[in-house]
Parts: structure tokens; sequence; C-alpha cells
């Protein structure tokens, strides 16, 4: 199924988002995983894409047809492109189509300081046009978004005006970057639609559940932190029970929350936990649509 025919029917949509394992020997456990994920009924998994573009070792698409034909549950590929060629881009293409995936997420990938780049790609919105081109308009394409604003744009403004060039280009659903306020949610969903920028906006939620996160996730993506997040993270930082109790209760209060604001969709970075996801989708499922 199109994603973007999920979003008319539901509201919110909720989604999930794996990571290819980094050996194919954990690949069992991946999808062991992806079972007891299914028992939180989500409307699609999306499956990210190694950010080196490596193709021969990539096992998005083979994840992302799994969980769409062995699970019955529908996948979105993920796709980056600042460090492949136009013809890798095209051969992955034709591998989603082969694989009878239906929904790709069009995206840059990050730009390693002096990494040697391929730069035939230099924004999403360029990949995105070559999967419509490609594709036949088959595929549908989805895109990221950050509501406090990409890190190398000058302004949050102007990032919102470059979101447009994507929405051009043809992606149908976007789905944010983790943030833990939801107040900069809110005020980038205003900014958004006085832009003109009118598809579904999935906010893209991470629980906080162990100390190892806050260096590696917090630090790094940069989200403004809430009073009520540092004071979580203070409280437990070296007690972990606690501290995976406490990020479970924030990610569902923060979903809750967006929920009771309208929101179009809430996207759960599982982190491959699925003992996560679910104790989070426990704390939201009487806020949800009935699965169909
Ligand atoms: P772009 O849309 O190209 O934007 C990058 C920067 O360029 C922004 O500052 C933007 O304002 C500016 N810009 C955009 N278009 C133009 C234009 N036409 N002209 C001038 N400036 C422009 N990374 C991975 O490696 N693998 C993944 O699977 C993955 N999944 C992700 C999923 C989500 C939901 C999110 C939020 C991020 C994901 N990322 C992933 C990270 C992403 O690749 C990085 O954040 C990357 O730095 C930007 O990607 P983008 O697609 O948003 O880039």
């Amino acid at each position: 199924m199109k994603i973007p025919e999920i979003y008319k029917t539901k509201k919110p949509v909720f989604s999930l988002e794996i990571f290819p394992p980094k050996r194919r020997t954990n690949m069992a456990s991946l999808y062991k995983a992806v079972e007891q994920l299914a028992k939180c009924k989500p409307d699609f998994i999306s499956v990210t894409y190694g950010a080196g573009g490596n193709m021969a070792d990539n096992a998005t698409c083979e994840i992302a047809s799994n969980i769409k034909n062995t699970y019955g549950i529908e996948s979105v590929a993920h796709l980056t492109c600042v460090n492949s060629t136009r013809e890798d881009v095209q051969e992955m293409i034709s591998r989603f189509q082969d694989a009878d995936i239906e929904n790709v997420m069009a995206l840059r990938g990050d730009i390693v300081p002096g990494e040697d780049i391929k730069r035939e790609f230099r924004h999403a919105n360029e990949l995105a046009i070559e999967i419509q081109r490609k594709s036949g308009e088959e595929l549908e394409i989805l895109g990221a978004c950050y509501p406090e604003g990409h890190y190398q744009s000058e302004s949050l403004e102007s990032d919102i005006q470059n979101l447009k060039y994507k929405i051009g280009a043809g992606v149908r659903v976007l789905i944010t970057q983790l943030f833990f306020d939801n107040n900069a949610f809110y005020e980038f969903l205003d900014l958004a639609r006085s832009a003109g920028i009118m598809v579904p906006i999935s906010a893209g939620i991470m629980p906080i559940v162990k100390a190892s996160q806050i260096e590696k996730t917090v630090q790094l993506s940069g989200a403004s932190l809430p009073h009520e997040f540092t004071a979580m993270i203070s409280q437990y930082e070296y007690d972990p029970e606690g501290l995976y109790q406490a990020g479970i209760d924030y990610a569902v209060k923060q979903c809750r929350d967006l929920i009771e604001h309208g929101v179009d969709g809430v996207h759960l970075y599982t982190m491959n936990d699925p003992n996560v996801a679910i104790r989070v989708h426990e704390g939201i499922k009487d806020l949800l649509p009935d699965p169909q």
C-alpha cells in the first residue's frame, strides 16, 4: 500500500523505524525483533539505509521486502544519495521495485567533513526527482524534516523554504528528526503550514532509555532539551532501571500530548528494541485508531 493512502484514512498514523544489523549474522535477531514489533500493529515500518551508500552489503532492500511480504506490514525503504552515483541510485530503485517495495524515503545522507563524496546528487529533492523518473512514479516518496532546523541551515525559516523543493519533487509525507520539546514541533508545524507545506507530517520520537544514548543521540541530535527532560537525565543517569522506566514515561507523555494536539502521525525510533516500542505503544494505544 502507498503510505500517503494510510494518512488519508487514519489519524494518527503509528509507524516504527528500525535499522539493518551491522553483521549479517544478526539478521535472525532483527527478524525476531520485527515479530515482536508486529504486536504494536504499526501502520508501517521504515528501514534506514547505511550512510556510506555502500550497495554491496546493504540489507535495507531485503529487510523492507521481508517486512512487507513475509510479515504483512507495509514498509518504507530509506535511500541516501550523497555518496552514490546516479547509476548506483538507479540500480537500487530497480532492486526496490523487483522486491515489491512501494515506498521509499529519499534522503541526502550526512556529509562527513573531508570525506571524498561522489556529489552527483547534492540534495534529497534531486534524489526524489530521480526516483520518480526511474520508477515511472510507481514508488511513493517520503522525506525528512527538522522541527528545530537542519544543522547546516542558516535558520529554521530557510530550512523550511528548502523543504519546499522536496515537496515540489514529489515527496508526499514527511517524518521529523527526533525532538524532546513538543512546543518546538508545534512552532515548526505552524511555519511549515504557513509556507504552504500541506503534506502529512509525522513526529519522530525516540525514547531515551539508556545512559549511552544520552551522549550518542541526545547530544549529537542538537535537539533542545526542556527542563523536564534534563531533570529526568540528572535523576536517573546512574540508575539504569529508573532511566529505562522514566524514558518510556517521557516518550509516552510526549506522544499523548502530540496526539491530543491532532498530530498526523507518530513515528517511533525503536533502536531495534521491541520492548521499548511495545511499552510506548501500550501507553498510547487508547488514543490510536483501531488497526485495520
Ligand atoms: P536535504 O533535504 O538535502 O537537506 C540538507 C540541507 O540542505 C538542509 O540544510 C537543507 O535546508 C538544505 N537544502 C535542501 N534542499 C536544498 C536545495 N535544493 N538547495 C539548497 N539547499 C537545500 N541518514 C542516513 O544516512 N540513512 C537514513 O536512513 C536516514 N534516515 C533518516 C530519517 C529521518 C526521518 C531523518 C530526519 C533523517 C534521516 N537521516 C538518515 C539523516 C539525514 O540523511 C541527514 O539529516 C542529512 O544531513 C540530511 O538529509 P536530508 O534528506 O534532509 O537532506
